[in-house]
């Protein structure tokens, strides 16, 4: 094996010196404008594919917000349609052309999603929708309309909105309900090469990356989502600066996450940070058993929540046999839910309601 490596070295280092020679031949013309011309196609692109992940942890966030919110405390719970909003102030910074381009923003207020079985979806709200009244009223426009529309929903508690949208050039009212949901605020960030998920108390976000890879599979996003929401619900983060406001607008209003495309972690490390926020073991065991509650909740079905630790695990062979740290091996997770599964069909079959214990 040393002879071999020996008898190699003169050739690498050939090798070496020849991929440092000046090349030979003559390349086709270069021409900069075009390079430039194909930044701004290949920025559009990446924005499509971060909306449409977004697009896909809204709807799937909403509907568990709205219909775990008995899961979070009093407190944590506020009135809300199910509609994620936009105007062409709003996504994080470095896309927000591309993004308004791509979802024909401008000063008013248009639907970005409506949350899975959530009032706006239930009430016919669509995507593109362009909020032009609320009761009567001029509904919010320009830089700050997305955190007064969310104020106005919020401190109008049970009532009945009669919204004037305007859809594909047509004036339309439509009437929703305001329900009860969980107060936390969610984000996909544009980090493309970590892998994380964490609930800092206030919000529940995914790194690009991990979004994505979640949703390839029909659980995944409910099922982090969930287990985020968990920590949150349960006040995991013991928060002194909570503000009960955060929470309230939601994902698009990205302008504080500083962490756009900027430095990146190790691509080894990918998925040791389920959760950047370090919680306890226990703690994680306590997230995972409400995740299955919260999806029970939301309609989704469980049998396959288990199987997702599986599915983990393949992609981050590490967490198999973790040890200490911050979060339990993917084997104990899966033994875990797999038991938790049995305990809310338990509650099913006897008509009760799904709740923890
Ligand atoms: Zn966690």
């Amino acid at each position: 094996m040393a002879k071999l490596l020996i008898r190699t070295i003169p050739f690498i280092l050939i090798l070496l010196v020849v991929s440092c020679a000046q090349p030979q031949g003559t390349l086709p013309e270069y021409n900069q404008q075009l390079s430039i011309e194909e930044q701004k196609i290949q920025n559009q692109l990446f924005a499509d594919s971060w909306l449409k992940t977004y697009i896909d942890v809204s709807e799937t966030g909403l509907n568990i917000l709205f219909n775990a919110v008995d899961l979070c405390k009093e407190e944590d719970q506020i009135f809300g349609i199910g509609v994620d909003i936009a105007t062409r102030y709003d996504g994080p910074e470095a896309i927000r052309s591309e993004l308004t381009k791509a979802l024909l923003l401008s000063d008013e207020i248009t639907v970005v999603a409506t949350g899975i079985n959530t009032p706006a979806r239930n009430a016919g709200l669509k995507a593109g929708d362009k909020i032009i009244e609320i009761n009567s009223f001029a509904a919010p426009y320009g830089i700050d309309a997305n955190a007064e529309f969310y104020k106005t929903i919020r401190e109008s508690n049970d009532k009945k909105h009669k919204l004037l949208i305007n859809r594909n050039g047509q004036d339309l009212v439509i009437n929703v309900q305001s329900k009860k949901r969980c107060r936390f605020g969610y984000y996909v960030d544009l980090d493309n090469n970590t892998f994380n998920a964490f609930a800092d108390g206030n919000y529940i976000a995914l790194s690009l990356r991990m979004a994505k890879w979640l949703a390839q599979d029909e659980l995944g996003i409910a099922l982090v989502f969930a287990h985020e929401l968990g920590h949150n619900a349960n006040r995991h983060v013991d928060d002194k600066k909570t503000n009960m406001q955060a929470g309230a607008g939601i994902g698009l209003l990205l302008d504080m996450i500083a962490r756009t495309q900027g430095v990146q972690t190790d691509f080894m490390n990918m998925g040791a940070n389920m959760g950047a926020m370090s919680y306890s073991i226990d703690y994680e065991n306590e997230a995972d058993y409400l995740s299955v509650y919260a999806i029970a909740m939301s309609g989704y079905k469980i049998d396959d929540a288990a199987n997702f630790w599986r599915r983990f695990a393949v992609e981050v062979p590490g967490s198999i046999y973790s040890k200490g740290g911050s979060h339990p091996s993917t084997s104990e997770r899966y033994v875990r839910i797999e038991k938790t599964i049995k305990e809310v069909y338990g509650k099913i079959n006897n008509g009760e309601k799904i709740l923890p214990n």
